[in-house]
């Protein structure tokens, strides 16, 4: 008596009789990959296992409201942030991955919109600056306004030392205090 296993249609013939060819480990162990050939009209696919999350992270908004998790609207804020921007699909990816990955480990149940949003600036701004900014200020919105001239103060310091910084790493004259008149 054969067991009736549902399978996956195909996606060029719609039936649903193929044959797994080849199964790998991908995505860091996160899922299995499967290369599989149709019976029917001879044509290759791939399918991806993964585990379900068991427990529905909510999203707590500013407006009190509580949401899915729904990590498609992160991927698209990303995606329109960086634009144009010399930033690879894959580094998106990958971004987007290891925020999402460390959501899930630290929010069991509940995490505040802003705390995704911080998640996903800060690592934005190791990717691309510019995209970094273009999130911040349009698809996050940082509040109040204050926080996002702070966030670029910060920036700037990063890319080039600040005046009274610099006297420090000068090596003629005394350390510093002297030289104001
Ligand atoms: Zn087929």
């Amino acid at each position: 008596m054969e067991e009736d296993i549902p399978k996956v249609l195909c996606p060029f013939c719609n039936r649903d009789n193929d044959k797994v060819i080849d199964s790998r480990s991908s995505e860091n162990g996160g899922a299995i990959r499967r290369r599989r050939e149709c019976l029917a009209c001879s044509k290759r696919f791939t399918t991806y296992e993964r585990s379900e999350r068991v427990t529905r992270l909510m999203v707590a908004k500013r407006d009190g409201r509580r949401v899915p998790f729904e990590s498609a609207n992160m991927q698209r804020s990303v995606r329109l942030a960086c634009g144009k921007r010399p930033v690879s699909e894959e580094a998106r990816e990958q971004l987007l991955r290891n925020v999402e990955d460390a959501i899930y480990r630290d929010f069991e149940r509940e995490i505040p919109s802003m705390e995704i949003g911080h998640r996903v600036a800060h690592a934005l701004r190791g990717l691309d600056q510019i995209a970094y900014i273009r999130f911040a200020s349009e698809y996050y919105q940082f509040s109040p306004l204050a926080e996002l001239s702070r966030e670029l103060d910060e920036l700037q310091s990063r890319t080039r030392p600040l005046p009274n910084e610099s006297g420090l790493f000068e090596t003629d004259g005394a350390a510093g205090s002297s030289a104001s008149p």
